[in-house]
């Protein structure tokens, strides 16, 4: 299949809707954001990488860095892991505190903030202190990514702490519950310094082929989860990987997927690919609208979906 000819396809059909949505502006870091930006890659577990637009173009992550830390806890934890994480959509918002509050203090999946930052409150239980527990992330992140490049960007780290008022109330609803070990200060740092990871769409699909892989990068040949967590992870990603809307984006897109504020969505084609889209202008969901609909044409145009 030519694959850069079908990309080439999906960027001249998406043209006129780029600068669709509205860019994050819950802090002033992400408001700056360029809306007229839009980047697709794709990495093939052969190692083959395509690229158009913007693929280049580094931009914050966010909660698409939920799906690698949960992946460093399920390395830790196993299946304790969702003692304290459940595998259920949320139907909610992703920051959302109405459910915790009558769910006990559980959040429903690891990509709601509440989950996530579950997830980050115990790797920091695994580690001394915030500065190691956080290394170990970013030294995984470059691993996946085979980039030691790949680090955080400060001013948006900063601006999340500075603005971090709902997330610091699902942390601290949750310590309430007995859920969160560390304190609250540390658990929050770990997140919102995760969520400000940044990447391209090339490093973001090079990143996520351990999961088009059944948890073996194909590449480095690295065993990062063994085949019946990849499938649990993927599982995850399509039921929750777009929190309200993951629904939607099952139905127009197909595939096991992960999006972030910052405008980014990953996706997973199992035993093929991964893709990685960036488009800031996002939906009333949260999610990339040019970049759902990039991930729409790319499956359609393909044939390839896990359906
Ligand atoms: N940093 C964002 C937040 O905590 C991450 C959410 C997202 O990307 N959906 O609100």
């Amino acid at each position: 299949m030519d694959y850069l000819a079908i990309l080439n396809k999906v960027l001249r059909e998406v043209q006129p809707i780029i600068g669709s949505g509205k860019v994050a502006d819950y802090i002033p870091a992400l408001a700056d954001a360029d809306p007229t930006k839009f980047g697709m890659s794709i990495t093939l577990n052969t190692g083959e990488s395509y690229g158009v637009g913007d693929c280049y173009y580094p931009f914050s992550i966010q909660s698409i860095s939920k799906v690698l830390s949960f992946t460093l806890a399920l390395r830790h934890y196993r299946k304790d892991l969702y003692k304290r994480v459940w595998r259920e959509p949320s139907g909610d918002p992703f920051n959302s505190l109405v459910q915790l509050e009558y769910e006990e203090g559980i959040p429903r999946n690891p990509f709601i903030n509440a989950g996530a930052i579950v997830v980050c409150d115990s790797l920091l239980s695994k580690t001394p202190d915030l500065p190691t527990a956080f290394n170990e992330l970013i030294a995984f992140v470059r691993q996946v990514s085979d980039d030691n490049s790949i680090d955080i960007d400060h001013i948006i780290a900063n601006s999340e702490m500075e603005h971090g008022f709902r997330n610091s109330a699902l942390a601290n609803l949750m310590k309430s519950f007995g859920n969160i070990d560390n304190d609250v200060l540390s658990v929050l740092t770990y997140y919102f310094q995760q969520c400000s990871i940044k990447m391209t769409t090339q490093q973001l699909s090079r990143s996520f082929l351990y999961l088009a892989n059944a948890g073996v990068d194909p590449i480095s040949k690295i065993e990062i989860l063994n085949e019946g967590q990849a499938k649990r992870v993927n599982s995850i990603m399509l039921t929750c990987g777009h929190y309200d809307a993951s629904g939607d984006f099952a139905f127009r897109v197909g595939l096991p997927g992960k999006s972030g504020v910052g405008g980014g969505i990953v996706a997973v084609i199992p035993g093929k690919m991964a893709i990685s889209v960036f488009s800031p202008g996002l939906n009333q969901n949260g999610n990339s609208v040019v970049g759902t609909k990039a991930l729409e044409l790319f499956t359609t145009y393909t044939g390839l979906s896990i359906f």
